[in-house]
């Protein structure tokens, strides 16, 4: 019998609104343990929450970029539970009535396009943060945390792969980044993702018991916590046992997932509706002006790329993997860049220097109009794209412009015939041997010899004069 996966994913986004959700605390997340509290966020009887409208227009705008229908309606709940990072013992969140529901993701995966529902997202707080890394049997508690506004966005089971569950977190990254509503960053837990997974018979309609897998820290980890997670329920499937419904953690190190908790039903939680909170009313001009405000989004970036400059789907897809990204491409090809030399370097000698530095491009040092300026001096044949890489190093640490470069260092490409030809007749007469090859047809030497002249011009020889030069003074 051959099974199939069936996957379901939770994300919690925390919004990058400036104060927490139901507060006017700050949300910085490098603030010191405990400065950012107060009565509501700490749990006081009595406080009254008051909900943050940056944080509803932004999970508006999310709901719109996911295709869902916004909720004219919809209302803040309590969800019970007793736990010592949440000091009210319930959490504000959305039940019944979420302000998002009824989207759509399209992403891509093995060459193919997938669509994956989305069921819901909805609006909640975060909850304090516990430490037990104090020492001496002590744990902490920083409420800083509390009250961070929180947006929970749950997929419908669409997903059949870890690999469609890593390709479904690029993409909601992507639009999430985009909009420029969180940071995204996992190490200091901006996204966090969930996954339920079950298995059943191919071709069965009923659902198995399902896992829900937590507190994995990067796309990749939740990609190989699923690969874990199916083969293991296999594994009990196959040799007669049941899966139990539970929460699981990740660890990481050794590569496994591990029994965590029993999973608690939704009516363990006693929802009911928040008495400290008016309903949410968004009427059909708030929406429209959310819908106003959106960005380009990465799937209609990438096709205009695409359209507009000529690009290859793969290339276009690298470029508008982050807006930031994007904005610097069409910045250089509005300085004069042509479209697809700019990508090419973009995609491949810039990237590898940001990889290397770990920096975002948003911090690079080379402006956009400076590398057109770089491609320029290619273009009019001042240096050869060996010495480009050169100075593109130089500009990405000093950040000098690439003229300066050029002349301080005196890289100027050579195109003065005569120089060239000195170099030439130089290697010719001190390689007898490689002469007597190539004379005898073994077309492989000329590499060497180009390789002899470009050092002996010390890499700055124009290339396409040192292959004349060569091939008419060695003859056959
Ligand atoms: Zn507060």
């Amino acid at each position: 019998m051959d099974y199939e996966a069936v996957i379901g994913m939770e994300v919690h986004v925390e919004i990058n609104s400036k104060s927490k959700v139901f507060c006017s605390c700050p949300t910085d997340f490098h603030a010191p343990p405990n400065t950012n509290v107060c009565p509501i966020c700490l749990g006081m009887p009595g406080a009254l929450p008051v909900l943050n409208r940056d944080m509803v227009n932004k999970s508006i705008a999310v709901g719109l970029a996911l295709g869902c229908k916004i909720s004219r309606w919809s209302k803040m709940d309590r969800k019970n539970y007793f736990y010592p990072d949440l000091a009210k013992n319930y959490q504000i969140s959305q039940y019944d009535l979420p302000l998002c529901d009824n989207g759509a993701l399209e992403i891509e995966v093995d060459g193919g396009s997938k669509r994956i529902g989305i069921t819901r997202a909805h609006m909640e707080e975060d909850t304090a943060r516990n430490t037990h890394a104090l020492g001496g049997g002590q744990s902490g508690i920083d409420f800083n945390r509390s009250g961070v506004p929180l947006l929970e966005i749950v997929t419908e089971p669409d997903i059949r792969s870890a690999r469609e569950a890593h390709a479904y977190l690029t993409a909601l990254k992507q639009i999430l980044q985009y909009l420029d509503v969180s940071d995204c960053n996992m190490e200091e837990g901006s996204l966090r993702a969930e996954a339920n997974i079950s298995l059943r018979p191919k071709g069965h309609a009923e659902f198995g018991v399902k896992t829900e897998v937590k507190n994995v820290a990067s796309f990749s980890g939740v990609q190989k916590a699923i690969e874990f997670e199916i083969a293991r329920q296999e594994q009990i499937l196959r040799s007669g046992g049941v899966i139990i419904q539970e929460t699981r953690g990740w660890d990481a190190d050794r590569g496994i997932t591990f029994s965590q908790r029993k999973k608690e039903s939704a009516h363990d939680y006693r929802y009911f509706p928040e008495p400290d909170l008016p309903p949410i009313v968004v009427d059909d001009a708030w929406e429209q002006r959310i819908r106003h405000q959106l960005p380009e989004l990465p799937m209609a970036r990438k096709q205009r790329l695409e359209a507009q400059y000529g690009l290859s789907g793969y290339d276009a897809h690298v470029i508008t993997l982050s807006r930031n990204f994007a904005d610097y491409y069409e910045k250089v090809v509005a300085s004069g860049a042509d479209p697809k030399k700019a990508a090419n370097w973009l995609t491949v000698e810039l990237q590898a220097l940001l990889s290397e530095a770990k920096a975002e491009i948003t911090a690079c040092r080379v402006a956009p109009d400076a590398l057109a300026a770089l491609l320029k001096l290619i273009d009019t044949g001042e240096i050869n794209g060996k010495i480009a890489k050169e100075v593109l190093a130089e500009m990405f640490t000093s950040g000098q412009s690439p003229d300066s470069i050029v002349q301080e260092k005196g890289l100027n490409q050579i195109s003065d015939t005569g120089a060239i030809e000195d170099a030439v007749k130089q290697v010719i007469g001190a390689s007898p041997n490689q002469v007597a090859q190539y004379k005898e047809g073994k077309e492989k030497v000329f590499g060497y010899f180009v390789g002899q002249v470009m050092k002996a011009t010390q890499g700055k020889g124009n290339p396409q004069l040192v292959n004349e030069i060569l091939r008419r003074e060695l003859g056959r």
